[in-house]
């Protein structure tokens, strides 16, 4: 795919275009990998396909070798079956967020969207919104190919990888990402969905990356989940006309100087954060062994 240089970019070349950001990205797709927009729509159906298997699969009982993770999806959702729910869709948003996630902890197969460990974030957005809202394939579809334009400008100009910019920039990637499609799948303009990318950025924007033991489960799994509610919260507030005060593409640039200033202990290393509490030190020796 060729590069965009900026989320303003794709802003910019929407408007002018009068379409969605996911028109934008698809004509590029088309036009640099010389493929049609049927061929690109199904392998794109695929990667959705594996998208939603990796959620009914991870909905089942398993265990991550580790022990760490499994069954915390299953266990989440039959305790809202009470009834007790601040909002239908966040309660699906955090079930498959939790399924996927889990499912990569179990060496399922998953799609990196745009990372392993940010899998679920992603798809419990789409999901849920288009199931709730009932949108057709096509949008989903659509909708991910918008993700990948925004997480091609993230990756350029910041990261998208914990070990290089922490969390900030693996889970809050996804979750820019995810609301900013989000926006588009319900409607909302393309300078709403930069708004909403920019405030998923700012609402986990030094978040460390301290994975315990340094396996991607603890607090991985459960950041996925916040991280889903994170995308939604950020599209709520850009589709109601509310603005982020700094402009996204300085927000991922603040985002990529707040990753070079954190220490290496926090990127990835499991040496600070939750990796290096007296538990998550125990959890470590029982995994790994002394
Ligand atoms: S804590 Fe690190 S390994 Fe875990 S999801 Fe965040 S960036 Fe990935």
């Amino acid at each position: 795919m060729k590069e965009f240089n900026s989320i303003r970019e794709l802003v910019t070349q929407a408007e002018a275009h009068h379409c969605p950001i996911s028109r934008i990205v698809i004509d590029n797709q088309m036009n640099y990998l010389k493929k049609t927009e049927d061929e690109l729509h199904l392998q794109m159906d695929e990667h959705l396909q594996v998208m939603w298997e990796a959620y009914q699969n991870g909905y089942q009982e398993m265990k991550s070798p580790s022990g760490l993770s499994g069954g915390m999806a299953k266990k989440y959702h039959q305790s809202t079956v009470s009834g007790k729910l601040l909002s239908p869709l966040t309660k699906e948003a955090i079930t498959i967020a939790l399924s996927i996630s889990e499912y990569n902890a179990c060496m399922g197969r998953i799609v990196a969207a745009p990372t392993a460990g940010s899998c679920g974030i992603l798809p419990a957005v789409l999901f849920s919104v288009s199931n709730t809202f009932q949108l057709e394939r096509k949008k989903t579809l659509d909708a991910l190919f918008h993700s990948a334009g925004v997480c091609m400008v993230i990756a350029k100009n910041a990261s998208i990888s914990g070990a290089e910019g922490g969390c900030q920039a693996e889970c809050g990637s996804a979750a820019a990402a995810a609301a900013s499609a989000a926006v588009e799948l319900m409607g909302g303009t393309p300078e709403m969905s930069a708004h909403a990318c920019a405030l998923a950025l700012k609402f986990v924007m030094g978040l460390v990356c301290d994975p315990v033991a340094g396996l991607v489960e603890v607090p991985c799994v459960k950041r996925n989940a916040s991280g889903a509610v994170n995308a939604l919260t950020a599209a709520e507030l850009a589709l109601s006309g509310i603005e982020s005060a700094i402009p996204v593409d300085e927000v991922i640039e603040a985002m990529k100087n707040v990753g070079t200033m954190m220490p290496c202990a926090l990127k990835e290393t499991a040496q600070g954060g939750l990796a290096a509490t007296k538990t998550a030190r125990k959890i470590s020796e029982r995994v790994h062994g002394r």
